[in-house]
């Protein structure tokens, strides 16, 4: 289902190249003065405050337990009601917004409901209870394991079933937190001893976060084909890595402490009702490629269009006003697992997913040198240093250097739909 563009009263909006318009609406959680955390709607430059939109009865089209999930003080109870009550509230939102309507722009509660010009970054969208990364770009595994196993790069399991592992969800931060480069055990040689100090190969992961919206109960897996309904929206995740760090622990149980000290994702929820447009079939598998088993066999199987683009501002270029410099640009459709994959194997066993759940795909890289999204393929393995603006190279980040994820939909003929930002800055180890 996509939705004609339609203009808006709302400054900003209608800005082709700002990818925040009516087609997007996506939906976070912001700290509003004197008012607490607040569901939020972002439109142009502005956000809409649903609280105050549901207590001036402007959303009393919307059913009751819609309107009071809409009026939390965070995305769960929104998302756990489903695709019916998601759409229904977006097109709600997109009449209110449209230009042709005057309920919520010529209301005395505009002024409170409707915030221009919110320049602040919004909270984590919800209370996230598990979260799991995948591993499911085969150029990035392949790149990584050649790294590591030239003899083998791709295990052989990898073919048959989206591997990933379970994270941590408490040192899960919104856009803009700072990341404090981690401590822990180091070797110089593969057999050790080891060393205990600060990490010296730290790196980020491109990757894109899917946020459940209704789960499933314990025993009773998700078809792949139903999978989709199950995903609220996306986000953009970094899923900071410590190399010399995962490089001594990883066997035989895999990342532990080189992946938990933080991840970071983006503050606005972009819809798969959005994204929609942007959906497009997955590509079939090479001839030489295995067949999925059948229960991650689905004819109607997707991935999704979305830009993904990494810069790097150091210090120095922060205080020269030097612009970040772009140090890869991939796409989301180069996923060999796709999200529906992810969630079929995830719950394939019993295992019951929960509304705010995160499922993050794993580093997402391309077949370019250009399209690797982390540090660790793009200098391959730190031997093919990246240039930065201000004259330095990079092999792996350094303290004080700002990573800057940025990710959009875009084509001719079609809205811009637009992520915003992921972004952090390395702080020295304490
Ligand atoms: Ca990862």
């Amino acid at each position: 289902m996509s939705e004609s563009p339609r203009e808006s009263w709302v400054e900003g909006a209608n800005d082709p190249s700002g990818g925040f318009g009516l087609a997007n609406l996506p939906m976070g959680i912001v700290a509003l003065e004197g008012r607490g955390a607040s569901v939020a709607v972002r439109a142009g430059k502005s956000i809409l405050d649903c609280r105050t939109l549901v207590e001036v009865g402007l959303l009393s089209r919307l059913d009751r337990g819609t309107q009071d999930a809409l009026a939390a003080k965070t995305l769960n109870p929104f998302m756990g009601l489903g695709r019916g009550a998601w759409r229904a509230t977006r097109a709600e939102l997109a009449r209110l917004l449209a230009a042709s309507t005057a309920d919520l722009r010529d209301h005395a509660a505009r002024s409170r409901a409707v915030i221009p010009e919110w320049g602040s970054s919004p909270r984590l969208p919800c209370e996230i209870g598990d979260y799991t990364d995948f591993y499911a770009s085969v150029h990035h595994a392949t790149n990584v394991g050649s790294m590591f196993r030239p003899d083998q790069p791709l295990l052989p399991n990898w073919k048959h079933m989206p591997i990933g592992y379970h994270g941590r969800s408490s040192s899960i931060v919104p856009s803009g937190t700072p990341v404090v480069r981690p401590k822990g055990q180091t070797v110089a040689t593969d057999a050790g001893p080891p060393s205990f100090g600060p990490s010296r190969l730290l790196d980020y992961e491109m990757e894109v976060g899917a946020l459940i919206g209704p789960g499933n109960a314990l025993g009773e897996p998700i078809p792949v084909a139903r999978a989709l309904d199950h995903v609220f929206g996306f986000v953009l995740l970094n899923d900071w890595s410590a190399r010399d760090i995962q490089k001594w622990e990883y066997q035989p149980l895999g990342p532990f402490l080189a992946k938990n000290f933080t991840s970071t994702i983006s503050g606005w929820v972009v819809s798969l009702d959005a994204l929609e447009p942007y959906r497009v079939p997955k590509p079939p598998r090479a001839e030489v490629d295995p067949a999925p088993l059948d229960y991650l066999k689905w004819d109607g199987d997707c991935v999704f269009d979305v830009n993904l683009e990494v810069l790097i501002a150091s210090a120095s270029m922060r205080a020269s006003g030097t612009a970040p410099t772009r140090i890869s640009l991939g796409n989301f459709t180069e996923m060999y697992w796709s999200v529906a994959q992810m969630v079929a194997h995830h719950t394939s066993g019993g295992c019951n997913l929960r509304t705010g759940d995160l499922l993050a795909s794993g580093t997402v890289s391309g077949p370019t040198p250009e399209s690797r999204g982390c540090l660790l393929e793009r200098s391959w393995r730190g031997t093919q240093p990246i240039a930065l603006g201000d004259g330095t190279t990079r092999t792996f980040l350094q303290d004080g250097d700002e990573v800057i994820m940025r990710a959009w939909c875009e084509r001719a003929g079609l809205p811009r739909i637009s992520f915003g930002e992921c972004r952090g800055i390395v702080q020295p180890s304490r």
